[in-house]
């Protein structure tokens, strides 16, 4: 028995091959085949890494139409076709570790169901420094800014569009070139009080260099914010957002439709920040994953 990488007692290969064979792909001639035929490479983006800040994949196995998903009341984003569906489901970095659920529910389905996963514990570096007393504290008119301001980017993550994203394989491109950070999940604390845990991705860049689209969008908000100074949003379909920071200036409008590599801004300090770079966010079901899932290794 000859051996091969690819498992071909696998049932849903062969429900694959059934249906590529229906759609006529096996009628091609041999040489047009032999390259159709080639596996698809093994990597898919976003990796799956259920932990906190990471992505599960969920398989929703076939259905005729595209499953509905929830995590709670946030919908999640389903890809795939009618053999299989995925569920992409961000995990937030707040989740405990344990046993976790998302509720289905197909055209084929008399009530929904839970499709459970894992998380698995990750412990994230700690940061503790110490500052002069007072510096960390807004006033008040800065305090009230930043609450506004928190207000408005939460009905920003609320997004939630179609069209769905065309891929199933969401590769993104780095929007930026640079040396990137590995401090997705960094959990600071000034003069012992805990701050939010970073949740994005920084890249170093020199002020004034192109940040591009790393997969078409359009744009759902550009402002210039208190603790993320210039900032844009960049809305993928189906809860998928991105989020750039700092910018030196911003080059899109609001209902802007960009595609992959196009160019939406600069790279800068605005914001609180102590140098030039681009603070990169990716949002899945109104949760902030580590952007380097998307990127390949
Ligand atoms: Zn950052």
């Amino acid at each position: 028995m000859p051996t091969d990488h690819i498992d071909l007692t696998s049932p849903l290969l062969n429900r694959r091959a059934a249906v590529l064979g229906a759609v006529g792909l096996l009628a091609l001639p041999a040489s047009q085949l032999a390259a159709a035929a080639v596996p698809p490479a093994p990597d898919v983006w976003p990796n799956a890494l259920q932990v906190p800040g990471g992505v599960a994949r969920l398989s929703l196995g076939p259905a005729a139409v595209r499953p509905v998903a929830h995590a709670g009341e946030v919908p999640l984003l389903v890809l795939g076709d009618v053999i299989e569906w995925t569920a992409l489901v961000g995990i937030p970095l707040s989740a405990a570790p344990g046993r976790a659920s998302i509720t289905v529910t197909t055209a084929e389905d008399n009530s929904p169901r839970q499709v459970g996963y894992t998380v698995a514990p990750k412990r994230y570096t700690e940061q503790r420094l110490k500052v002069a007393p007072g510096t960390v504290d807004l006033s008040p008119e800065n305090q009230a800014r930043y609450e506004r301001e928190r207000a408005h980017q939460a009905t920003v993550m609320e997004t939630f569009s179609e069209p769905l994203p065309q891929a199933a394989a969401l590769q993104m491109r780095v929007p930026v070139p640079g040396r990137r950070s590995s401090s997705f999940g960094l959990r600071r604390v000034f003069n012992g009080q805990a701050r939010n845990p970073h949740s994005g991705m920084d890249i170093a860049a020199s002020t004034g260099t192109a940040i591009v689209a790393p997969l078409p969008g359009r744009v759902i908000d550009t402002g210039d914010y208190f603790f993320n100074g210039n900032t844009v949003w960049l809305d993928h379909g189906g809860g998928l957002l991105s989020m750039y920071c700092h910018l030196s200036a911003i080059g899109v409008t609001t209902g802007d439709v960009l595609k992959t590599g196009e160019t939406l801004g600069k790279v800068g300090a605005t914001g609180r920040v102590t140098g030039p770079h681009l603070h990169w966010g990716v949002m899945l079901n109104r949760t902030m994953v580590d952007p380097s899932l998307f990127l390949p290794a």
